[in-house]
């Protein structure tokens, strides 16, 4: 069950309030170059980030601002752009209004915002908030939390008979910071619809452990990610572990995978492993899946990586143009399967699938639609040939959704013991499109 929170509204897209969980991300770009800012902006939205940061950290980033709008308002891109600030975003926010009133929200680390005029530079920011009808991210992280209220509190736990482990009083002090500055952004006139909490630790336990506490505390939508999840495998593997069963507890509003990219590697990386999170957990859907298996002694040679490989990158590059005109079809789910073992039956679990000859197996390769055995692929021309039936399968199926209002399965029912073609009234286009066939 998601958890009850209220509604956040961000350049138009809604965070919380029951609606799905939203994709976002970061640039690595100098904010003060806005040409090369806008570019990975754009990258990250097509790629499919529904909003995008930017940080903020000078007067020249603040200065960008405006030109990185009309950047991308050339680029026919309209994502929600977030200001990232850190200990002058006070002064960066009075001194650089249009950029105030350009971007969608403010994203505020209350570790981050001075020592001894700590609450003062935050209420600045948020009055401006509240000016430019903005929403704020109270952003704390483990690696710049409030020392002043850090040292409070262990100096509070020395005292006690049982003091609790460093570590629970660590995570007691994050949720605790960003309750009561979520406390004082309200007391300052920001409305309860304009606040998101974020409670990073770079710790998968820890992170679960603190978002779970966090949680039943506040209506607040909540922003989750695994700060500095690190490279490569590595952090994809942490940030899923971290995030996952968060989010089977309804637990996140929006995510952000932090991961470090390769030098010169695609920034965009961190938004196909978000969506691929959301859609492996059957949150939310971005496009189709590709089931395939993981090979062995029993298919040697590597046409069957190859062709896995080739039916990801087709549908990928299908995609812009099957999102826009088959709706649902991100639903759709493939299999590749490499030999007779799995094969079929993983195949019709699938709504589409192969299952290749292996080693010394007889040198033809079944096609699966809905369920049942459709046609016989043989000889050289079997990728091709198996994306044809997948252009097809895709245009008749999600098309019909298209005109009925919804994406429906139409080629078989599932009967005691087999599966069968058939045509309901409604297919029989379709089954007229794929009569089965042996080859
Ligand atoms: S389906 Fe066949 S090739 Fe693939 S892992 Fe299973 S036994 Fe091996």
């Amino acid at each position: 069950m998601p958890r009850k929170t209220r509604q956040v509204d961000i350049g138009g897209v809604k965070v919380g309030g029951g609606g799905p969980v939203v994709v976002q991300s970061m640039t690595n770009t100098d904010t003060a170059d806005p040409a090369a800012t806008a570019l990975q902006v754009k990258a990250l939205a097509d790629a499919g980030s529904e909003v995008v940061r930017v940080t903020v950290n000078n007067k020249h980033a603040a200065a960008a601002v405006p030109e990185l709008f009309e950047r991308l308002a050339d680029l026919g891109c309209t994502v929600p752009i977030v200001g990232d600030f850190h200990y002058n975003g006070h002064i960066l926010l009075r001194d650089f209004p249009r950029a105030a009133a350009l971007l969608s929200k403010y994203r505020i680390n209350p570790g981050n915002v001075g020592t001894s005029r700590r609450d003062e530079n935050f209420q600045s920011i948020v009055r401006i908030a509240v000016e430019n009808g903005k929403a704020i991210r109270i952003g704390v992280n483990w690696g710049s939390l409030d020392q002043r209220l850090l040292t409070q509190m262990m100096d509070e736990n020395g005292r006690r008979e049982n003091p609790k482990d460093a570590g629970d009083v660590l995570r007691d002090c994050i949720v605790e910071s960003a309750t009561r500055s979520a406390d004082l952004a309200g007391e300052t006139g920001l409305g309860a619809d304009r606040i998101v909490l974020s409670a990073k630790v770079s710790g998968v336990r820890d992170l679960i452990l603190v978002y779970r506490q966090l949680a039943p505390l506040t209506e607040y939508p909540l922003h989750l990610g695994l700060t500095e999840a690190g490279m490569g495998s590595k952090g994809i593997v942490a940030t899923a572990a971290a995030l996952s069963p968060l989010l089977l507890d309804g637990i996140g509003d929006t995510i952000r995978v932090s991961l470090t990219p390769r030098p010169g590697g695609d920034r965009t990386e961190e938004v196909r492993v978000a969506q691929q999170i959301l859609q492996s957990l059957e949150i939310r859907s971005f496009e189709p899946q590709v089931t395939a298996c993981p090979g062995c002694g029993r298919t040697t040679s590597t046409f069957f990586q190859e062709m896995t490989e080739d039916i990801q990158g087709h549908i990928r590059e299908r995609m812009p143009e099957w999102r826009r005109i088959y709706p649902g079809v991100e639903d759709l789910k493939v299999a590749v399967m490499g030999c007779v073992v799995n094969g079929p039956g993983e195949s019709k679990h699938a709504d589409l699938g192969i299952s290749l000859p292996g080693t010394f197996e007889e040198p033809k390769a079944p096609v699966y639609v809905d369920g049942a055995h459709y046609r016989t692929l043989k000889g050289d021309g079997i990728v091709e040939e198996f994306k044809e039936i997948l252009g097809d399968y895709v245009a008749r199926r999600y098309s019909a959704a298209v005109s009925a209002g919804g994406a429906a399965r139409p080629f078989v029912t599932r009967g005691r013991g087999r599966t069968r073609l058939h045509a309901r009234p409604s297919g029989i286009a379709r089954l007229a499109r794929f009569p089965r066939q042996e080859r």
